[in-house]
């Protein structure tokens, strides 16, 4: 693909010498973790380490499409695209700060989610979004795709754990995202006009907008005057940031995120149900999540037996869930707790599980 004549006149040459627009470089870049592929005009991580320091030129003066990029391991081809990629992996990737007493951390988009918990764990504290690929996710990518994890039943998802944000528009203005009764300025001027659609357009998000439990965050302006059923803050305000996670890089560019962090569970346990059957273990799980009323339970796995051989052939796994079968089963049900204090250890091994109905259970301290 050659370059767009808009960006041979547009784009200085040196700056468009740092740019990776190699075959090889651009291939690299032209795919994420789905099965969409299209060939980048350039790639470049350089420019993230300049519009950290805020001395990016917008895209919009150049006339050059902009995809933002973490670890690319999204599933839906939200980071493929033609135009110029802004890798924020590799040079944008700081914790700025952390404030264990109010349990905040500002962190920079590229910063991998499992070298985030690895400088958190001195503070006792965690991020809790904790997506099967944490060692690649970078928390710009987790905003970007208003990620999920397996404790998201306890923990929430990144628009439940986001409480602020500084990003650029596509005019190439830094803004400050955060609660809309504090906000001024032009980010204002932006959640008023998002709440007066919202507002004009509520009969038709109300008649249309399928009632589902996660929804996914694309720019919904009902969300502004309505919380939804899971309220993203806990005393109903509204936070601007809110209507960029879930927006796939779309509506700006994350220079900085503020976070809510979690203290670290002091005691966990793990259940590991087993059952002959999916539709037993299905029909069970109504009845596991109800375990965790009170918020102690964290998380809900279903493992089938494909999964269960696979990981017996793997040295890493397979001691653990060698512990955790009883027979042959088809199917195991593990849940994920965190108690308030240790149980006797009578009360722990072979405990029944939920309302007695699957089969035999284990429960284990881990
Ligand atoms: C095996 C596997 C397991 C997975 N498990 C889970 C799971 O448990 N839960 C879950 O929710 N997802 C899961 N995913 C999907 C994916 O891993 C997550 O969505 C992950 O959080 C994406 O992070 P990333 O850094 O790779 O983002 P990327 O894929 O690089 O980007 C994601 C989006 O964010 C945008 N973006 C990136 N950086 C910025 C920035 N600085 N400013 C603005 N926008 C930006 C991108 O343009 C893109 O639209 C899984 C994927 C795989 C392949």
């Amino acid at each position: 693909m050659k370059w767009p004549e808009s960006w041979r006149s547009g784009w200085p040459p040196k700056r468009r010498a740092k740019c990776c627009s190699r075959p090889a470089d651009r291939g690299r870049y032209s795919t994420d973790a789905s099965i969409y592929q299209v060939m980048r005009s350039a790639c470049s991580s350089r420019a993230a380490r300049k519009m950290r320091a805020s001395r990016w030129t917008s895209a919009a003066t150049f006339k050059v499409p902009v995809v933002p990029r973490g670890g690319g391991t999204s599933q839906c081809g939200q980071t493929v695209g033609a135009g110029l990629v802004i890798d924020f992996s590799k040079h944008v990737r700081n914790v700025l700060d952390v404030d264990a007493e109010a349990r905040t951390a500002t962190v920079e988009p590229g910063i991998v989610l499992d070298h985030l918990n690895a400088q958190l764990k001195k503070h006792k504290l965690w991020y809790p979004v904790d997506v099967s690929t944490a060692a690649q996710a970078t928390l710009g990518g987790m905003a970007g795709n208003n990620s999920c994890g397996s404790r998201s039943i306890a923990y929430g998802n990144m628009v439940h754990n986001v409480l602020g944000a500084q990003a650029w528009t596509a005019d190439g203005a830094l803004h400050e995202f955060g609660r809309f009764d504090q906000a001024t300025g032009a980010a204002r001027a932006l959640g008023e006009r998002v709440r007066d659609l919202a507002l004009a357009l509520k009969p038709e998000i109300e008649a249309r907008w399928p009632k589902v439990l996660r929804p996914r965050r694309r720019l919904q302006p009902g969300r502004l005057p309505q919380p939804e059923r899971a309220p993203y803050t806990a005393d109903g305000s509204v936070n601007l940031a809110h209507l960029l996670v879930g927006s796939e890089g779309t509506l700006a560019l994350t220079r900085s995120l503020k976070l809510q962090l979690s203290r670290l569970p002091r005691h966990k346990v793990l259940g590991v149900v087993n059952f002959p059957t999916f539709y037993k273990a299905m029909d069970s799980a109504q009845h596991i999540v109800k375990l965790g009323a009170d918020g102690t339970l964290t998380a809900v796995e279903l493992v089938d037996r494909t999964m269960i051989e696979l990981s017996l052939q793997n040295p890493a796994f397979a001691p653990t869930v060698r512990s955790a079968l009883i027979g042959h089963p088809t199917l195991c049900c593990w849940w994920n707790s965190r108690a308030k204090t240790r149980p006797p250890a009578a009360q722990a091994e072979g405990a029944g599980a939920a309302d007695g109905r699957p089969g035999p259970a284990r429960t284990r301290w881990c």
